[in-house]
């Protein structure tokens, strides 16, 4: 994460400046939308049987809605919401046949960690073919790494308990620099990732685009929300390492969960800590840790 060392405007235009998508995608960053299937079905507009958008027909202003929302937090480019209505797996395979592709990118299945590992990846064999396509990642808002080729589809909580595994709106922040870094320039996200993980890619990302979501008139970024809090021990946390450093809560008070960073991204072994640590003390539950990993190590 990066904090910018001026403040930005708060951005109030979406042009494209009359430039289409690749064009601006050349001259820089363009921060895509998130996921809206998962997030109408939350709100009671589709089912978990079809997942199909009948919404867009029953209930335009919920759908309608939801863009206005990523277009706040900053979303360069809003998709039509078609998900099961077109055969894009057919149109992904005659690109990649022809190799005239001009973005290429990963979406969906995975977490942001993975999705950038796997688009490392790509890039590096992209790079030993003398490829140069436009790279564009839309990760899952939910942790999953660690999951087969099926991705966060093979985690049991898939698809109607997955909400204790949202990434944070940090996590968002380190995705986004983690991105930028390895030359994506389409950053968005897919399922789960709502409005205020998009606005994170654009405070992440404000230097490099000069100006800051519209919706961070109403958000500090990197944690100076906290700053002003009337609780001693919230304001307390006000200092960026801390925000940055945190993994999945244990739901518990208590030592600060980043201090089971290892642990937190094997699911059974963050089953185990969650029982324990409501027994027994810090010191006691780092060693039953210690012992669960050379456990399963063996
Ligand atoms: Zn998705």
């Amino acid at each position: 994460m990066s904090v910018p060392e001026r403040p930005f405007s708060h951005d109030k235009s979406h042009e494209f400046g009359g430039k289409g998508l690749l064009e601006r995608l050349r001259d820089g960053v363009v921060v895509g939308d998130g996921g809206y299937i998962m997030a109408l079905e939350r709100r009671g507009f589709v089912d978990v049987e079809t997942w199909m958008t009948e919404a867009v027909l029953e209930h335009p202003e919920a759908v309608k809605q939801l863009h206005r929302e990523f277009l706040l937090a900053g979303s360069d480019v809003l998709q039509a919401c078609t998900y099961s209505a077109t055969d894009d797996k057919l149109v992904l395979k005659k690109d990649l046949m022809s190799r005239h592709f001009s973005m290429i990118g990963v979406n969906c299945l995975s977490d942001p960690v993975m999705t950038i590992d796997t688009m490392r990846l790509m890039k590096e064999a992209l790079d030993a073919e003398g490829l140069r396509p436009l790279l564009m990642t839309q990760p899952n808002g939910f942790f999953s790494t660690g999951t087969d080729r099926y991705g966060y589809r093979s985690c049991p909580e898939y698809p109607l308990a997955l909400e204790s595994g949202t990434v944070s709106r940090f996590d968002v922040y380190k995705y986004a620099r983690a991105a930028y870094d390895l030359g994506v320039r389409y950053i968005g996200g897919c399922c789960g990732f709502q409005p205020y993980h998009i606005r994170a890619i654009g405070e992440e990302l404000a230097k490099e685009r000069g100006k800051l979501p519209p919706s961070s008139a109403k958000h500090k970024p990197w944690g100076e929300g906290v700053r002003h809090s009337a609780s001693d021990f919230i304001s307390a946390r006000v200092y960026l390492e801390h925000w940055k450093n945190l993994v999945p809560p244990t739901g518990q008070p208590g030592p600060p969960s980043q201090h089971f960073e290892v642990l937190c991204r094997e699911k059974v072994l963050h089953l185990k800590l969650l029982s324990f640590i409501s027994k027994t003390n810090y010191t006691e539950v780092k060693l039953v840790i210690s012992y669960s990993v050379i456990a399963s190590a063996v």
